[in-house]
């Protein structure tokens, strides 16, 4: 294998795929560095197309829950597949994936499968405008809620590193209706929802998209109140938390239950599935029932369900979320000292398996705190990092995911690597 096989690859895509990357924060470009192309996973580890190996603390952005080429995942979907991959038709297995979702997410009283988080949260805010008969929905500053125009505002995630305020190409006409609010400041969405114009509410519960920063006690509650007193729908964006945080996702860790629920990313276990769901009366007005037009060509696809449902069955063993606890406890604190023995400001914001090492004094409470970081010494941590073996998410605004393939000798090897790239 040559030494400068990605290299090779990487000019091949930039000449016909826009930035070499079909979604931007892959391009690694707010650190300084190139993408990795990959051409291999297994448990925790990657290897690129040089056959450089690495430990990955991406797992796909979350989906990973359960490590790479995980074998009982593998075997699902390779029964499945022999059956045929699409029918345009309704099959059983997508009877048992709700069902299973639902048993987990009993908010989730009725669910529809989708294919990707950005079609879920995209289709609940217009079930939900449908609903309630309201244009206006609110968002945080800095939450990401995939990139359909209307949440295309004042959003994390790629978006964030990237500078764009929104975006080129969203109309003003789909943004007028979003209204942006800092996470974790009650008062301000009270102050919206009171005028009882307000369709939704759409939040992170635990927010993954602006870095890691977890709701301050009594904020998810207090949204939950308001909401519920001025007839506004409060969606929890959980396509990041949802069987992450806990085995029911965030909704469960913090005990609220909103009216609609997203959720993707763990759900296809490494397919593309997504999904939304939440009170029977508002999604009874989905079509072919009511009147929200909905629909979706691969929605509900054999090959993702099968995936998600294995995936779901799987984390519903015992000790799985105690394990995620252990793990991502042992890298926080690990990446904390380190950063502290290195007489490097950090904050380290975690909440289980997901956590963000913050090059700031702190606290991180919300977009404007997250970006007070030193985004430059993320990058060269970031690309220290991977020179020693471990891949990290490429950018100060977004989560480590730690997954049930580490071992405690991972972890181990990533805090060694740590203290070195925190002195370079
Ligand atoms: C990833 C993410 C999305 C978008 O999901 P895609 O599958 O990338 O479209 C939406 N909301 C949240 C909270 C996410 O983390």
């Amino acid at each position: 294998m040559s030494i400068h096989h990605s290299q090779a690859i990487f000019e091949r895509a930039k000449a016909i795929i826009p930035g070499g990357v079909n979604s931007p924060v892959r391009a690694c470009r707010s650190v300084g560095a190139d993408p990795v192309f990959v051409a291999q996973g297994d448990g925790a580890h990657i290897w690129d197309a040089d056959g450089n190996k690495y430990v990955d603390l991406i797992g796909s952005w979350g989906p990973l829950i359960l490590g790479h080429a995980h074998r009982e995942i593998l075997d699902a979907i390779k029964d499945t597949l022999s059956m045929g991959t699409t029918f345009g038709a309704p099959t059983e297995v997508e009877v048992k994936f709700a069902e299973k979702l639902k048993s987990a997410v009993p908010s989730m009283e009725m669910i529809r499968a989708v294919s990707s988080g950005t079609e879920a949260t995209m289709s609940a805010l217009r079930l939900a405008r449908g609903f309630t008969g309201r244009a206006k929905i609110i968002k945080a500053d800095g939450g990401y809620h995939g990139h359909a125009d209307c949440l295309l505002v004042a959003a994390g995630s790629g978006a964030a590193t990237l500078g764009i305020p929104g975006s080129a190409g969203v109309p003003e006409g789909a943004a007028k209706d979003t209204l942006v609010v800092p996470y974790n400041d009650l008062a301000s969405v009270e102050k919206l929802v009171s005028g009882g114009d307000i369709a939704a509410v759409i939040i992170e519960p635990v927010a993954g998209n602006m870095g890691l920063v977890e709701p301050a006690p009594g904020y998810l509650e207090g949204l939950r109140a308001i909401t519920a007193k001025f007839g506004t729908v409060l969606i929890f964006d959980e396509v990041m938390t949802g069987f992450r945080v806990a085995f029911g996702g965030a909704q469960a860790r913090y005990n609220i239950t909103p009216d609609l629920t997203t959720i993707g990313k763990v759900i296809g276990g490494g397919l593309p599935a997504a999904a939304f769901g939440g009170r029977m009366d508002i999604m009874q007005k989905l079509a072919p029932l009511g009147p929200v037009y909905q629909a979706g060509t691969l929605s509900g696809n054999p090959l993702a369900m099968a995936a998600g449902l294995k995936a779901m069955e799987i984390l519903s063993r015992p000790r799985t979320y105690e394990r995620l606890e252990t793990l991502g406890k042992k890298l926080g604190d690990g990446l904390l000292a380190a950063a502290t023995a290195a007489g490097v400001p950090a904050v380290m914001n975690r909440v289980g398996s997901m956590l963000t090492l913050f090059f700031a004094k702190g606290p991180i409470t919300d977009y404007e705190t997250a970006k007070t970081a030193d985004t430059k010494r993320f990058g060269s941590f970031f690309r220290n990092m991977r020179d020693r073996g471990v891949f990290l998410p490429p950018s100060q605004f977004e989560a480590m995911f730690v997954s049930l393939a580490h071992t405690d000798e991972d972890i181990e090897q990533i805090l060694e690597a740590a203290k070195a790239s925190l002195v370079d």
